[in-house]
Formats: structure tokens, C-alpha cells, sequence
């Protein structure tokens, strides 16, 4: 499944907003590095980025990818969500949502909740410094994995 149209769109306009206001040099290597996270909702690693950019820009190299990443994520336009499979995985919604993480296979998915809850921080975040977002981490076996798993049996 793909993001929806039209939040890509959104996506995009943001961040050339973005780069525009922190005067972040859009090249057309970044664009495209960009683009294939804003339209993927699979938290992709640098190394599936890569594959994907490479079609339109076959010479790029991965090195070039990472380091691209790297930079967005620092300056706030995409977010490093952690490691899984000991590699990280990048993600371009910044909006407040939830992920749920396949134990099994490293699948990650948002999701939203209305649950109150879910979206107050709790006081004891504080004793470390001032919270700036929240998030939930679900961790569960997919649907994918449960399938599969039943299957072998
Ligand atoms: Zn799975
Ligand atoms: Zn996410």
C-alpha cells in the first residue's frame, strides 16, 4: 500500500518549504531521496532507499543516500524511528502517530489513536529534560508473520 496522493503532495510541499527556510541546499539527489520515503509507509532503511532512488538516478551511490538522511533527520524533516534488524529506518510522517513493530520480521506501520491516554506525557518523562513529542511502540507479530507462521505448522 502507498501513502495517498495527496498527502505526498503535502509532504513534498513541506519539505521544500523547509529546506527553503533552513536554507538547505535541494538537490536534485535530495529530492528524490526524499520523495521515496514521503511516499513509502514501510519506515524504509537507507539501504531499500537506496535500491528504489537508484532506478531514476542510477549513479548514485548509498553512501550518498545515508548521509542525506542523516542530515534531514538532524535538521527535523524526517525521523531516525530506531533500529530494527540492527539497521535504521527512516520515517517522513512527522505528525503525532504510533508505530507497530513486527517482532518477527521488522514491519512498521503507523497508526493513530484517539485514546487520551495514549497522547499525555506522562510527568516522570521530565526528570531527564523537557519532552518535546510522544510516541508509542507496539511491538506484536504481524499479520504477514502470523500467516506465514501458521502455515509451517
Ligand atoms: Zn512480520
Ligand atoms: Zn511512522
Amino acid at each position: 500500500m502507498k501513502i495517498p496522493r495527496d498527502i505526498v503532495e503535502k509532504r513534498m510541499a513541506e519539505f521544500l518549504e523547509a529546506c527553503q527556510r533552513k536554507c538547505l541546499k535541494l538537490t536534485h539527489q535530495r529530492l528524490e531521496i526524499y520523495r521515496e520515503l514521503a511516499v513509502s509507509e514501510e519506515h524504509p532503511a537507507a539501504e531499500t532507499i537506496h535500491r528504489r532512488v537508484r532506478r531514476r538516478l542510477p549513479t548514485i551511490s548509498q553512501d550518498t543516500v545515508y548521509r542525506n538522511l542523516k542530515l534531514l533527520a538532524q535538521e527535523g524533516l524526517i525521523s531516525i524511528v530506531g533500529m530494527s534488524h540492527e539497521r535504521l529506518r527512516f520515517d517522513a510522517n512527522m505528525g503525532m502517530h504510533h508505530h507497530f513493530v513486527c517482532v518477527h520480521c521488522g514491519l512498521i506501520r503507523d497508526f493513530y489513536s484517539s485514546n487520551s491516554a495514549v497522547a499525555t506525557m506522562p510527568k516522570e518523562a521530565k526528570t531527564f529534560g523537557e519532552p518535546v513529542s510522544l510516541r508509542l511502540e507496539v511491538k506484536g507479530v504481524c499479520h504477514g508473520c502470523r500467516t506465514r507462521r501458521r502455515g509451517k505448522r
